[in-house]
């Protein structure tokens, strides 16, 4: 249902898009909720600001999503997208700026495309990439500096890369790497990796493939078109030194795409939605599932529970106000 707002004059304002459950995000969570919500019949929307399917389009292989043995991270967004619109769920381009709530506990969704308004909203937003913060890294990004090898290993076919980070996603995308590239340096600013073993013993295994330990990357450098190096640290002696790179993958953790939802103050002081085992918010008919959750596990898995989760709370919530009305 689309309502028009008229202003004193008589004169049409804006266009609101009605619906019973709006997510926000359509990674994992957002496409798992939307499953469930539209399943149990409810009218159903999800706003992304890019393309569906989250951190999923950034990663390479994923070997510990139950039923795949192995399966590209793209390939399982578009299976995900497909389940999660096949009971009239819709998918919506648009950049969230804000969520209202009116006196009647409606929410109104306010978007670059156009505003939209229903009783439950379930924020699944989930996180980005970390930046380094370091000089040349914003000039060179596209240019060489990276945070998804695999939208862009391509492009450093035989030539020498290097990856800054020592957990899970910068060892996995340097095995990831190492596959296309001549060959892989990874700066890594502590003494040991936090990744998991497999994927250490893995890496290992490579011989295209070094770790560098006590380093820290205090600048990206190039000719203005391109990467050509990196300034180091030495965080044990202090030692400085230049190391000639045609790239530079980044992968030092994540943070919240919480930014739209600070008046809600439903955050946490890092930014992570905090919610609880039924994925409810302290804000009545506001859920949250996925990454953007102040949790301990943040995985395709855990996320697809979350979102699980917070479909059916939805309708629970829908259905104890209906009974109310
Ligand atoms: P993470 O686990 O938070 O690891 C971040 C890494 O970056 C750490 O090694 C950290 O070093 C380093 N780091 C942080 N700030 C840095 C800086 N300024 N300069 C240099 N290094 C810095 O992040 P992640 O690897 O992106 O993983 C995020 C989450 O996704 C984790 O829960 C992870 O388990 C999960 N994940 C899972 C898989 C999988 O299961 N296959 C794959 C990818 C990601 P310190 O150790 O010194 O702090």
């Amino acid at each position: 249902m689309v309502t028009l707002i008229l202003s004193g004059k008589g004169e049409t304002m804006a266009e609101i898009k009605k619906y019973d459950v709006i997510i926000v995000g359509a990674g994992p969570a957002g496409m798992t909720a939307a499953t469930y919500a539209s399943r149990a019949e409810l009218k159903t929307v999800m706003v992304d600001q890019g393309i569906y399917g989250g951190q999923m389009n950034n990663t390479a292989e994923i070997e510990n999503y139950p039923g795949y043995n192995q399966i590209m991270g793209p390939d399982l967004s578009e299976k995900m997208y497909a389940s999660s619109t096949q009971f009239g769920a819709e998918y919506s381009f648009g950049s969230v700026s804000g969520i209202d709530i009116l006196d009647n506990q409606e929410k109104v969704v306010h978007t670059d495309m156009g505003d939209l308004q229903a009783p439950v909203v379930i924020i699944a937003t989930g996180s980005e990439h970390t930046h380094l913060g370091v000089p040349g890294e914003e000039d060179y990004q596209g240019k060489g500096v990276s945070y998804c090898a695999v939208c862009d290993a391509a492009f450093f076919k035989g030539e020498s890369v290097s990856v800054v980070g020592g957990g899970d996603s910068a060892v996995e995308e340097a095995i990831y790497l190492a596959n296309i590239v001549k060959d892989v340096t990874v700066f890594v600013r502590g003494d040991q990796l936090r990744a998991q073993p497999i994927l250490q013993q893995r890496a290992m295994k490579k011989e295209n493939l070094r770790f560098v330990y006590n380093t820290s990357v205090t600048a990206i450098q190039g000719d203005g078109e391109e990467v050509q190096s990196v300034e180091l640290v030495n965080n044990k002696t202090d030692e400085r030194s230049t190391f000639e790179t045609a790239g530079v993958f980044i992968y030092i953790g994540l943070k919240p795409n919480t930014t739209a939802l600070e008046s809600l103050g439903i955050t946490d002081q890092q930014g992570w939605v905090q919610a609880n085992e039924k994925m409810e918010t302290k804000v009545p008919g506001i859920f949250a599932a996925g990454d953007v959750l102040a949790k301990e596990l943040r995985q395709i898995t855990t996320a697809v529970g979350d979102g699980g989760l917070a479909g059916q709370a939805a309708y629970n919530y829908i259905a104890a106000n209906r009974s109310e009305a």
